[in-house]
């Protein structure tokens, strides 16, 4: 269905800002690019999508996630700590035993709940890279995003040396050579890279995080073996105090100035976090175009604070956002992200810290530039069709005087009518149509019955 037209759109977002924000009308489709957008009419034999009483806006992108985790939510060990001992906790303790069936079945759940809370384009962080698996994540990862039919960015990780855990029941990270990490990197480049502007598939560089799993050295290389492959660079920065007070220790420089040393800075460059920047981190970064994936959730359930999102954005900073692994976080559903960001930075004490104008352009727009996915992102013409239809058919919704924001103001599951990636349905009526739910549920519970025995005989 990649050519059809959505008439009856009362209430239009199209991820813009200012003047363009939102719009009504039709909005017509040709080949899986918006072709038009206005007071429209079907023409004879074109296909139909009424938007009688939804929202239309553009897909929502998810800059941040480790799909690997999908499979280790609410372990008890984990559920109550901060970042470092939970880092332990949850995927550090569990990841050699992550076979090929169960890396199958994490992804295809994260997938799932991204897929059906609004997420068109996913960017994955995996650098869980080990000679003990018999198959490369990185296809299982490229490979079932494509069955999904999402748009999908690899941040191909990987760390050259663990954090000391100095606790004999949790296994050592799986580190490797920088030159093991970079050769893998080159591969999956060559096997998966799509450069072009709407590309389904990419790869970026993306060492776990650079600041504890890297020396000195590797970090620059990385970043020049990155732009000479031509790719974006992405890991976790300024996550917590912990990562300040080490960067301070071992460097004496915040964790900013010094990335920037390490040439891990410019506009092909985004940060998962940035909770802890000053302002002078803030000017850099915003001068430079580096983007940030904030994780409004996972850094609340792992107390590691409120990222300032609204005085990145003031100062021109590039914002996305992302739902984060959901080992931290305990559902990948992107809806509560938008609805996480609209309502925390409100309480320190500014009530117009954040519009639903703001955070709908930071889930799609914000998102494609972080990204590099110029041909995405908003809806308006020469744009790909990746778009939602959204249901304002729910209790939640009615009594609103402005309905257009209702979805991303309200919190709660979508009522996702139709999702698009490129003019292709991939979702319908709150349903992905070639996924069975019941088998997946199954394996969930075969996977994690795996990790949890896997975890046990190591104790
Ligand atoms: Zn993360």
């Amino acid at each position: 269905m990649s050519n059809f037209i959505i008439i009856n759109i009362e209430h239009g977002l199209t991820g813009r800002l200012g003047d363009h924000a939102r719009f009504s009308g039709a909005l017509r489709v040709r080949d899986g690019v918006i072709h038009e957008m206005g007071n429209l009419q079907p023409e004879a034999g074109e296909t139909v999508v009424d938007a009688k009483h939804s929202v239309v806006c553009p897909g929502f992108v998810n800059t941040h996630h480790h799909l690997f985790q999908s499979v280790m939510k609410a372990v008890p060990e984990a559920l109550n700590q901060p970042l470092d001992p939970w880092l332990m906790e949850a995927p550090y303790r569990f990841w050699p035993y992550l076979n090929e069936e169960g890396m199958r079945t994490t992804v295809t759940i994260g997938l799932a709940e991204l897929a059906l809370s609004g997420v068109t384009t996913v960017a994955d962080h995996h650098y869980v890279y080990s000679d003990r698996y018999d198959y490369n994540p990185s296809d299982v990862l490229c490979e079932t995003a494509a069955r999904f039919g999402q748009r999908f960015v690899l941040g191909r990780g990987g760390l050259t040396h663990g954090r000391p855990w100095h606790r004999d029941d949790i296994p050592p990270a799986p580190a490797t050579s920088l030159e093991h990490m970079l050769d893998g990197l080159s591969s999956d480049v060559a096997r998966w890279h799509d450069p072009s502007p709407t590309a389904m598939t990419r790869i970026a560089a993306a060492p776990v995080t650079t600041i504890f799993n890297l020396r000195e050295g590797e970090v620059k290389e990385v970043a020049q073996a990155a732009r000479h492959l031509g790719i974006r660079l992405h890991t976790h920065l300024s996550e917590n105090d912990t990562y300040v007070n080490t960067t301070l220790d071992r460097y004496g420089k915040r964790p900013v100035p010094w990335m920037a040393e390490q040439e891990w800075i410019g506009d092909d460059v985004w940060f998962a976090h940035l909770v802890k920047i000053d302002e002078r981190e803030i000017d850099m970064l915003s001068e430079a175009g580096t983007a940030m994936a904030h994780c409004p959730q996972a850094n609340a359930r792992l107390a590691s604070g409120i990222a300032p999102v609204p005085r990145f954005a003031e100062r021109g900073g590039v914002v996305s956002l992302a739902v984060d692994g959901t080992a931290a976080n305990e559902a990948g559903d992107m809806a509560q992200t938008l609805y996480a960001a609209f309502i925390l930075h409100r309480t320190g004490g500014q009530a117009d810290a954040t519009t639903a104008e703001n955070v709908i352009h930071w889930a799609t727009s914000g998102g494609a530039r972080a990204l590099g996915l110029s041909g995405i992102g908003t809806l308006e013409p020469g744009k790909a069709a990746d778009l939602l239809v959204l249901g304002l058919d729910h209790p939640r919704y009615f009594g609103q005087h402005d309905r257009t924001v209702g979805p991303i103001i309200s919190g709660g599951e979508l009522r996702l009518r139709h999702s698009f990636v490129g003019g292709r349905e991939i979702v319908r009526d709150g349903v992905v149509p070639w996924l069975d739910m019941d088998e997946l549920n199954e394996k969930s519970l075969q996977t994690v019955d795996i990790l949890k025995r896997g975890a046990q005989r190591a104790h």
